[in-house]
């Protein structure tokens, strides 16, 4: 591990903790790299964490994450912003246990064939009018939802928008992926599974529907309108992010932390 980056948030705390970081790395004999890094050092939040996973995106073989918050809570993160002098000690002298969670691809087909990736989890959002969507699963109807929208999202995106949604917080190791619907209707003429569906990794789910420019199609920060598309694909990829723990942190205790 020989070149390293910083992606910071762009606040003054954060600033100051980079700036550090920077110094120390730096006449420790490590040099850095801002395209290709062998390390990415993450200062800001989960969300920091996630725009710094998508500028590196073409090149996850080859990068390793790790990251101190500043924010308000951290499920990427390892660090808290008083542990500024552990966290360069650590990466200086210890050996990361690498955690590698899979990402969610997403294929748009219509006008144009679109392709990406997510860590957290793709939405498909209308909050204007009434969405209509088939679900099918490995090309088998599950049911037809009506409502704004719906969100998939990845283990790692358990505890984002899906817990917002009252959605399962699942556990890392098990590589799933978690359907539920945004503000589904539910009377006496339509109705729908409702509840969240946790899948199993393997499966393919395909969403059809009468798409238009005021629907998004929304993964992790980044948003897409959906004029022009007429399904979308979403599974598990076989392409991971690898995260780098010098300090393992029990996943129990992060969620102890969370409230
Ligand atoms: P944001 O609006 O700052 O994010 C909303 C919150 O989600 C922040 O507290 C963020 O943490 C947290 N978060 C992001 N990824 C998480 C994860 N894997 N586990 C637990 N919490 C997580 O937007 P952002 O920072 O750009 O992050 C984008 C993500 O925010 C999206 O992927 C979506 O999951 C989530 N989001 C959630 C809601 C909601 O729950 N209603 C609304 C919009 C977006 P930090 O403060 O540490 O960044
Ligand atoms: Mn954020």
């Amino acid at each position: 591990m020989r070149k390293f980056a910083i992606v910071s948030k762009d606040d003054k705390e954060s600033a100051s903790i980079s700036r550090e970081i920077q110094k120390e790395l730096f006449n420790s004999g490590l040099s850095y790299a801002d395209s290709e890094p062998d390390i990415v050092c993450v200062v800001g939040g989960d969300g920091t964490f996630l725009s710094a996973i998508h500028k590196h995106i073409k090149r996850l073989d080859s990068v390793i994450f790790s990251g101190i918050n500043t924010g308000t809570l951290g499920f990427f993160t390892d660090y808290t912003s008083d542990e500024v002098d552990q966290y360069i000690d650590d990466i200086l002298n210890r050996e990361p246990e690498i955690e590698k969670k899979r990402l969610l691809r997403i294929k748009t087909r219509g006008e144009t064939n679109k392709n990406y990736l997510a860590v957290n989890e793709m939405r498909i959002e209308n909050v204007i009018r009434t969405l209509i969507i088939d679900i099918m699963i490995n090309d088998r109807k599950l049911e037809t939802i009506r409502g704004t929208g719906l969100c998939i999202c990845t283990q790692a995106g358990s505890t984002a928008f899906n817990r917002s949604l009252k959605g399962a917080i699942v556990e890392p190791g098990l590589d799933i992926m978690e359907l539920t619907e945004i503000a589904g209707i539910h009377h006496s003429i339509y109705r729908s599974l409702e509840a969240p569906i946790i899948l199993s990794g393997d499966k393919k789910l395909k969403l059809c529907g009468d798409f238009d420019e005021s629907t998004l199609l929304c993964f992790d920060r980044f948003a897409i309108n959906m004029k022009g598309v007429r399904e979308v694909e979403c599974y598990l990829s076989d392409k991971t992010v690898s995260l780098a723990h010098f300090r393992p942190i029990d996943y129990i205790d992060r969620l102890y932390h969370l409230f």
